[in-house]
């Protein structure tokens, strides 16, 4: 039987009523396997000895001890036993709160193990914390001399009460359960079998054996998950039907060609980054694998000129590309850039979104299925039932930060399964690449484009927010724009955080007034949103007063200054987004964060690394230290947490093995047919440890 067979209720174990149960269902615990893989959060050492010389130490003394008197401190419901005890370094006081009991098992002259953690209170050692078990010559103690697990509780429940629990199922099932990793591949590993595994991790031997215990566990879990994600990759591959390698040397140079032709009309050339972005995607879209790629990079790193380019090589070869933004003003935002780009180049370009009028959308509609159309446009409306291509081969994702939409776009039935390109300026720490979104390829543009200066980044707390104004107010008079964000639309009454219509209100009457201003946050009606930020980017107004609507993608070169109000509420990588709105012409730009009083050091920590980084990938590395992977943007909820033995952080290297060996299990024997392998496939059907739709958002 494999450990998630194990699937009776803990309420057949001896002892386990209702509120006990309760309180292990608190903790998710309603099953023996969930029991067993209920992990030590910590441990106590018993194993070596500490005398009471050490008491003040830092560590439990550890130690054996003679009874020398007895006492009692207070009087009436309050008297309270006191007992002396010694060993060889020194003497100390016992006091047994509640336990009065003990009088009569710590008998004077009997010695005792005892376990416990000691302070100097009236000039003496004393304890109230302690454990004891009796000494007895010719037997080995039961709890001292090891090292105990201590678990994470809730309700009721005690540590002895689990470790009671845990140990007596152990020793009861521990025959039964099965390895989960092929011999060969634990042995060359030098990994324990699972059984030895799960009592080492509940009751070690050592620390050493523990620590193997635990890397035992977090391998063969973590190899699980690649193989589950590497293995749904394949699948995608594999119901792609087969295409027909179209590099035909004709087709190649009129790729050439078309690309050619843009980047001569560039007033720039690619950087490196981009070039090799290029080649990768390039070498994919050659591939009779469809392709499931993500691009990450900073805001303003050429993310979106690098999918044009590359849609160009599909174009050529008579296939449509379908290009999808988060918001309308985003697909307005590229449809322009792209007419100014590519119409030039005779592509055919439309544009849908889901407030086009309907006698154009038929147009538009009727095209696509004809073929009349190279590049299509748009927000989700794109992906609408009756939006039905003649021949979509790519597939563009702009901003995408719930990927859960990959596996809607891949399996959407219209034809074959298209290339798929995701783009993200929020960029994804390595571990997670290889985790949760592990059936993707990644590029990375690491390098901003030359001439572009990096935003000054100044902190300011709330009593200086007035010299931030003044400061905006120069830029103004120089010319230049700013945002000024904020966590909240409106006033609820409920919370001292200022909101952007007021704030709308008070900037614009009192603190700027006569300089043009615009209001933008997600209740705007979309064709105002539309109209305002035009006459934002035409520099008609000076200033836009928003929530994070703007977080994604506008491109206005001119504005200078981001003001966010009450930075600390926001998370680090929504506040590197909101930066990266500014910075994006060759002035010299400037983010203003503003904290409130209340500073928490988490809170004090992420504005601490705004001003210390501006790289996307070092910040997101930050964030996923400081906030822990569930909270990273796509990754919440997804099977990703249910990591039971393996740290995402700390474990990395070992992921990094995970992966390879997947990857040569998998290249070598796809279905997990070979006999070495037969165990995959077993737990895989039977028990599988994550939610197949582990990578949905
Ligand atoms: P992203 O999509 O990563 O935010 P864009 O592709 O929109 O970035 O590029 C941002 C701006 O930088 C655009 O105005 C674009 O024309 C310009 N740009 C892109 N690549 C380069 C380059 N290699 N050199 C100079 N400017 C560039
Ligand atoms: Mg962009």
């Amino acid at each position: 039987m494999y450990l998630r067979e194990l699937q009776k209720p803990i309420t057949e174990l001896h002892g386990i009523g209702k509120s006990t149960f309760a309180a292990y269902a608190a903790l998710g615990i309603t099953t023996w396997s969930d029991l067993l893989l209920h992990f030590p959060r910590a441990y106590e050492d018993r194993t070596a000895v500490r005398p009471l010389s050490t008491g003040l130490g830092g560590e439990p003394v550890n130690t054996i001890v003679e009874v020398i008197s007895h006492s009692f401190i207070g009087s009436g419901t309050r008297r309270t036993l006191k007992v002396i005890v010694a060993d060889e370094s020194g003497t100390a006081a016992l006091v047994c709160f509640g336990r009065n009991f003990l009088q009569d098992m710590l008998q004077i002259g009997r010695r005792f193990y005892l376990y416990g953690t000691f302070s100097l209170k009236y000039h003496e050692l004393q304890t109230s914390s302690f454990e004891v078990e009796p000494w007895l010559p010719d037997q080995p103690p039961k709890a001292f001399g090891q090292i105990l697990p201590i678990y994470p509780l809730s309700g009721k429940l005690t540590q002895q009460r689990l470790r009671k629990d845990i140990s007596g199922l152990l020793s009861a099932k521990i025959k039964h359960i099965e390895n989960e990793l092929p011999e060969e591949l634990r042995e060359s590993a030098g990994l324990l079998p699972k059984a030895e595994a799960l009592e080492n991790i509940h009751f070690p031997r050592s620390m050493e054996v523990r620590e193997l215990a635990r890397k035992s566990l977090a391998y063969e879990e973590l190899l699980y998950l690649q193989l589950m994600v590497r293995r749904r990759a394949l699948r995608r591959q594999e119901s792609a039907p087969l295409r027909r390698l179209t590099s035909s040397k004709g087709a190649d140079q009129l790729g050439q060609r078309l690309g050619q032709r843009l980047r001569k009309k560039l007033p720039f050339s690619l950087t490196a980054d981009q070039e090799t972005v290029l080649q990768e995607i390039e070498a994919d879209l050659m591939s009779p694998r469809p392709m499931a790629r993500l691009v990450q990079g900073d805001v303003g790193s050429g993310k979106t000129l690098t999918a044009f380019i590359s849609a160009l090589s599909v174009i050529e070869r008579g296939g449509q590309t379908a290009f999808m933004a988060p918001t309308e003003l985003l697909a307005r935002q590229h449809a322009e850039n792209a007419a100014a780009l590519l119409e030039p180049l005779g592509i055919r370009l439309a544009y849908l979104t889901g407030s086009v009028p309907k006698n154009r959308r038929e147009l538009i509609l009727k095209a696509l299925l004809a073929g009349d159309i190279d590049l299509i446009i748009g927000t989700h409306a794109l992906f609408s039932k009756d939006v039905v291509f003649r021949n979509l081969r790519y597939v563009i994702v702009d901003e995408q930060h719930r990927f859960g939409v990959l596996q809607r776009i891949a399996l959407s039935n219209k034809g074959d399964l298209p290339d798929l390109l995701l783009m993200t300026a929020t960029p994804i720490p390595r571990t997670l690449a290889l985790t949760v979104f592990g059936d993707l390829d990644v590029s990375s543009i690491r390098t901003m484009p030359p001439g572009r200066l990096p935003v000054k980044t100044h902190l300011a707390a709330e009593k200086s927010r007035d010299r931030v104004y003044a400061a905006v107010r120069v830029e103004f008079e120089r010319g230049h724009q700013a945002y000024f964000v904020y966590p909240r639309i409106e006033d609820t009454g409920k919370s001292e955080l200022r909101d952007a219509e007021s704030m709308y209100r008070y900037l614009s009457e009192t603190v700027y007034p006569g300089i043009p201003a615009g209001l933008i946050h997600s209740r705007i009606a979309e064709d105002d949103k539309l109209s305002i930020m035009e006459n934002f980017r035409q520099g008609k107004l000076s200033y836009l007063v928003s929530t994070s609507v703007v977080e994604v993608g506008v491109d206005v070169p001119n504005a200078a200054c981001m003001v966010i109000e009450h930075a600390e509420r926001f998370g680090l990588s929504a506040l590197h987004q909101l930066r990266g709105r500014v910075g994006r012409g060759s002035v010299q730009s400037y983010a203003f964060l503003i904290y409130s009083d209340e500073l928490s050091p988490e809170g004090r920590e992420r504005l601490m690394v705004m001003r210390e980084s501006h790289d996307g990938f070092v910040i997101a590395e930050k964030d996923l230290r400081i906030r822990g992977p569930g909270e990273i943007a796509g990754t919440r909820q997804s099977g990703f947490l249910k990591l039971t033995a393996a740290d995402i952080i700390l474990d990395h290297e070992l992921l990094v093995q995970a992966r390879e060996d997947a990857d040569r299990i998998l290249a070598s024997d796809p279905g997990l047919l070979h006999p070495a392998n037969l165990v995959f496939r077993e737990v895989l059907n039977r028990c599988p440890p994550f939610d197949d739709d582990l990578t949905e958002g």
